[in-house]
């Protein structure tokens, strides 16, 4: 079993590195791939500090390509680079530009593929399936080149996509991950907690993005961290909206508007409720689920203080709500 992964994350390496290639060396590779990503704004430098590619289009110019280096079908199977039918065979990701994603050792596990050309019939990503190496609840993009600046800053951001992180790094900041995608999951969440006890989470400026966020808060707090989020404008993500700012109006922009989860949340549930009791006791017991949630007392007092004012509610109110809400999550 520990072959078998050896080999895929070998094949898997040699795969970012044809598609890489390609993407600086083929003509094919420069006039689509690269333009694509020069076109979007991002530098070289970013281009090959993650280490992006271009699968060539076609049906299986990456597959033979491997096989003629030696690489069994078998492996290339089961790490998804290939699709294998009994009559035939294609290559997954064909006529994409490719998004590496690494485990924390720098190793190659999976990839993510975007089409160049949105197009309302055909999935804007592609990502690896599921295999012996790639767990997607289990991985983070950006992590292996996030992983020191985490630890330095004490302090990790939480994206929704690929180019976001790409474009935070472009602007500075490189503690910075990605859950591609999936729904963000608890052993994601216990990955940052190597580096730092400290997230703030920047999705896209949608509904779908708040709603993400709401949850994402929770997860965060059931591990024993602290959480905070920037809603960004409308319509917004933070690959857009930092190459609207520049570098130094995105960093400013994250740091007067970062608020923590308390205020998040009462902000974006107050708009709803202006001065309906009814609708603001559901406002307290919507924040207080989430301060119930926090395994620390003293931490949760913290929290209990600052509703308290924000809310306009006695402490002691929100104790009991607290005791309340506890019950029923046991
Ligand atoms: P781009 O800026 O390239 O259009 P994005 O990251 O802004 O991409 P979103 O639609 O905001 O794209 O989606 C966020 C993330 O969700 C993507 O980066 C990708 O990881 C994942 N994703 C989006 N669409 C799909 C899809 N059709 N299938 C699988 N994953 C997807
Ligand atoms: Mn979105
Ligand atoms: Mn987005
Ligand atoms: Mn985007």
């Amino acid at each position: 079993l520990k072959d078998e992964r050896e080999s895929l994350m070998i094949v898997s390496g040699y795969a970012q590195k044809y598609f890489t290639r390609f993407l600086w060396e083929e003509n094919e590779g420069r006039t689509i791939g690269l333009s694509y990503f020069r076109e979007r704004g991002f530098r070289d430098d970013i281009l090959k500090k993650f280490e992006l590619g271009f699968s060539p289009d076609g049906k299986t110019p990456f597959t033979e390509a491997a096989q003629k280096q030696g690489y069994k079908i078998e492996f290339l199977e089961k790490t998804g680079l290939t699709i294998v039918r009994d009559d035939w065979k294609r290559d997954r990701f064909a006529g994409r530009v490719m998004f590496p994603i690494h485990n924390l050792a720098g190793r190659v596990i999976g990839f993510g593929g975007r089409i160049l050309k949105d197009d309302p019939k055909a999935a804007k990503y592609l990502n690896s399936p599921e295999s012996e190496i790639y767990h997607k609840s289990k991985a983070l993009y950006g992590i292996y080149q996030a992983r020191r600046e985490m630890a330095r800053a004490d302090k990790c951001y939480l994206v929704e996509g690929y180019t976001d992180v790409l474009s935070m790094h472009q602007a500075g900041i490189t503690n910075v991950v990605a859950s591609s995608g999936t729904a963000l999951t608890s052993e994601q969440i216990r990955l940052i907690k190597r580096f730092t006890t400290n997230i703030t989470i920047i999705y896209d400026g949608d509904e779908a993005g708040i709603k993400a966020s709401m949850r994402g808060i929770d997860l965060v707090l059931e591990e024993g961290m602290n959480v905070k989020v920037l809603l960004l404008p409308d319509g917004e993500d933070p690959d857009s909206f930092a190459k609207q700012k520049g570098a130094s109006g995105f960093q400013e922009y994250i740091s007067e508007n970062e608020t923590d989860f308390i205020q998040f949340k009462t902000r974006l549930l107050l708009k709803t409720t202006e001065n309906d009791p009814v609708a603001k006791a559901r406002l307290i017991s919507d924040v207080i689920r989430s301060v119930a949630v926090i395994p620390d007392t003293i931490t949760r007092s913290v929290y209990i203080k600052e509703c308290s004012k924000l809310l306009n509610v006695d402490e002691e109110v929100l104790y009991s709500e607290v005791r309340k809400q506890k019950r029923k999550q046991n």
